[in-house]
């Protein structure tokens, strides 16, 4: 378990800020692990990053996770209230770099997304959902020996290969078992720790600009100094000084 302090958080937090969602996870992987390189965390399969994010966030924030779904029919607001360890998936040995399918006479050799695959995605380079994903992780395929186009592929061979992504690398899905309260509906919400714990990293590091900026004009303190207080010794702090 990783924890990130203050100062490493304030830091990752204005480094990510400029990116789309993959490049704030990034800097958030950066951050909690600084003797990985940059280039290294980003080629890590989605799963094993968000297992990473998990292990940063529970060192962080803690591991009770508390989010709001909407409920797909109804609309109601549906709270969901878990612990890092109810989503975690045990990692085993690190997926292989290039895996293969072979399916309906085909054979399809890929490899797993990794952070550059959903920057890339997200910037709108490569196609857009699963076609996008094929593009760029599709190493080769052949059907009866001869190279076969990714857009060219059929449907159940596609699927044989997204079975086989999420076979490799399964924490890059996270589904939990909601029933809305108001009407009854059940349905499998999609939880992405790296959307979470960047919302979370936003408002606490909104919050602790406020309370520096509060005791620096107060007090003269450097943002150092005021980063480097335990939280409770901070929050006594800010008592003081009326706020
Ligand atoms: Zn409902």
């Amino acid at each position: 378990m990783r924890s990130l302090t203050a100062s490493e958080l304030l830091g990752a937090w204005e480094a990510g800020h400029p990116h789309s969602a993959p490049g704030r996870a990034l800097a958030l992987l950066c951050a909690a692990w600084p003797e990985r390189s940059p280039g290294e965390l980003a080629r890590l399969p989605v799963g094993v990053r968000d297992s990473l994010l998990l292990a940063a966030r529970e060192g962080t924030f803690g591991s009770a996770l508390v989010g709001l779904v909407s409920c797909p029919p109804c609309g109601e607001q549906v709270e969901l209230a878990f612990e890092v360890g109810d989503i975690q998936v045990p990692q085993g040995a690190p997926p292989p770099e290039v895996l293969e399918v072979e399916h309906a006479g085909h054979a399809v050799r890929f490899r797993l997304p990794d952070s550059r695959d959903l920057a890339a995605l997200a910037a709108g380079r490569g196609g857009a959902g699963r076609e996008g994903v094929l593009a760029r992780c599709v190493v080769e395929a052949h059907r009866e020996g001869a190279h076969v186009d990714t857009r060219a592929l059929p449907e159940d061979v596609i699927r044989a290969i997204a079975d086989a992504m999420e076979a490799a690398d399964p924490q890059a899905r996270v589904e939990l078992s909601t029933t809305c309260p108001a009407c009854g509906h059940h349905w499998f919400a999609a939880f992405d720790i790296a959307e979470f714990f960047w919302r979370e990293v936003e408002a606490w590091a909104q919050r602790t600009l406020r309370d520096v900026h509060t005791l620096a004009r107060q007090y003269g303190w450097s943002e150092e100094h005021i980063l480097g207080m335990s939280p409770w010794k901070r929050q006594r702090y800010l008592e003081l000084a009326g706020t």
